[in-house]
C-alpha cells in the first residue's frame, strides 16, 4: 500500500501514486477524503484507503467513488451503515484498532464486537483491519513494538476464530517494511521510503533503498561585501573582513527553516548560510565569487558532497515527512522519469 497523503509528502500525489502502482503497489492510502478525490479525479482507479475521519457528505461520495474508509468506532459504523442504506450500496472499510498509539481506533478487546456490529448493521464491507506502530522508527525491537504486534496478532486470531478475519491485515509503515518482518502481515503501508528517504533513525540506510529526491536553487547574486557589513534582519551576522556573500532565492516561505546551522552545496562544497533566513531569500558565505545562476543544492548530492534529509532531521528537529511536506508548492516539482510518473 503506497501512502500518498499530504500530496505524497509534497511530491505530487497523482504522480507518485502512478509511479508506485506501475512499480507494483496494489493499493493507495491518504489521510483525508479530499486527497482520495484528487486521485479519483486524476483517473486513478486503484483501491484508496482514507486513514482519517470523514464527514457524512464525504461518506456518500466515498460510496459513489468506491473509496475505502477507516471504521474506527461504533459511531462511525452506525454512520456508514446509515449512509450505505440510503445509497442502496456498500461502503468499503478497513477497521482501525488501537494497539498502542493512542490516536484512533477501538481497543483490541472491542474489535470482535465492532466486526459483529458491522455485520449486523449491514451495508458495510469489511475489507481490512489495521493498526499503527508508535516506535518502529526508533528502534527495531522495541518492547512497545513487540507488544503492539502481539496485540494485533491476538485480534486477528480471535477474528479468525469467529470467521470474521478480513482479507487485509496491516500494521507496518516504512520502518517495519524494511526492518521488522514480524510486523508485515498481509501488506505494509509505505510512505517516506517510497521517496527514497531513510525509514528509521538509528539504523543505517537500507541497501535496497535509493535516495531519489533533491531540492535545488540557483545563485541570484554574489557580491563582495566590505568588512563590518551586517547581513539580514537583526544583523546576527556581520562580515569580519571583505567577504563573498551570495544571495539565494530560497526562504522560509519555501520551507527552508529559519534555524541556525543551515548549509547548502555550491561548487561541490558546503557553504554556510549566514544571517537570518528571510521569507524568500537567504545569504551564504563563499570563499570566492560564483556567477549568478550557479546551481545550489539544499537537499541532495553535488559532486562528492551530499545533504540528506537525515541530516536535516537533526538540524531542524523534526521528521523527514515534515521537512519535505513543508516545501512550499511554489517550488516547482520536476520528475526525472515521466514515462513512469506522468
Ligand atoms: C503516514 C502513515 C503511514 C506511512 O508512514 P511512513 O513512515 O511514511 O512509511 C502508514 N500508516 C499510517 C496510518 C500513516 O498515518
Amino acid at each position: 500500500m503506497a501512502v500518498v497523503k499530504s500530496n505524497a509528502y509534497g511530491f505530487g500525489a497523482p504522480q507518485i501514486a502512478r509511479t508506485a502502482l506501475y512499480a507494483g503497489a496494489d493499493q493507495l492510502a491518504v489521510a483525508r477524503f479530499s486527497e482520495a478525490r484528487v486521485l479519483r479525479e486524476a483517473g486513478i482507479t486503484a483501491p484508496v484507503l482514507v486513514f482519517g475521519m470523514v464527514t457524512p457528505p464525504e461518506v456518500d461520495e466515498a460510496i459513489a467513488q468506491g473509496v475505502t474508509l477507516t471504521l474506527h468506532s461504533f459511531e462511525t459504523a452506525e454512520l456508514f451503515a446509515q449512509r450505505a442504506h440510503t445509497a442502496g450500496k456498500q461502503v468499503r472499510v478497513h477497521l482501525k484498532v488501537d494497539t498502542g498509539f493512542g490516536r484512533l481506533g477501538v481497543l483490541p478487546e472491542e474489535v470482535i464486537d465492532l466486526a459483529r456490529a458491522c455485520h449486523a448493521l449491514g451495508g458495510i464491507t469489511v475489507e481490512g483491519i489495521y493498526s499503527h506502530l508508535a516506535m518502529a522508527d526508533e528502534a527495531p525491537d522495541h518492547l512497545v513494538t513487540r507488544q503492539q504486534i502481539e496485540r494485533f496478532s491476538g485480534v486477528l486470531d480471535s477474528l479468525q476464530a469467529a470467521g470474521l478475519r478480513p482479507r487485509w491485515a496491516h500494521l507496518g509503515n516504512s520502518a517495519a517494511a524494511f526492518g521488522l518482518p514480524a510486523a508485515r502481515f498481509d501488506m505494509v503501508r509505505v510512505g517516506t521510503a517510497l521517496l527514497g528517504m531513510k525509514p528509521f533513525y538509528f539504523q543505517p540506510f537500507p541497501a535496497e533503498l535509493q535516495r531519489v529526491i533533491s531540492w535545488k536553487a540557483q545563485v541570484a547574486s554574489c557580491r563582495q561585501l566590505p568588512a563590518g557589513w551586517g547581513v539580514s534582519y537583526g544583523h546576527e551576522y556581520v562580515t569580519a573582513g571583505s567577504e563573498w556573500i551570495a544571495t539565494l532565492p530560497v526562504g522560509y516561505g519555501d520551507g527552508f527553516r529559519r534555524l541556525p546551522g543551515n548549509q547548502v552545496l555550491i561548487d561541490g562544497q558546503r557553504a554556510p548560510v549566514v544571517g537570518r533566513v528571510c521569507n524568500d531569500m537567504c545569504m551564504v558565505w563563499l570563499p570566492h565569487a560564483v556567477p549568478a545562476g550557479t546551481e545550489v543544492v539544499l537537499i541532495g548530492r553535488q559532486g562528492s558532497e551530499e545533504i540528506t534529509t537525515d541530516e536535516l532531521i537533526d538540524r531542524w528537529h523534526t521528521s523527514q515527512a515534515d521537512i519535505v511536506s513543508s516545501i512550499n508548492p511554489r517550488v516547482p516539482r520536476v520528475y526525472s522519469s515521466m514515462e513512469r510518473s506522468g
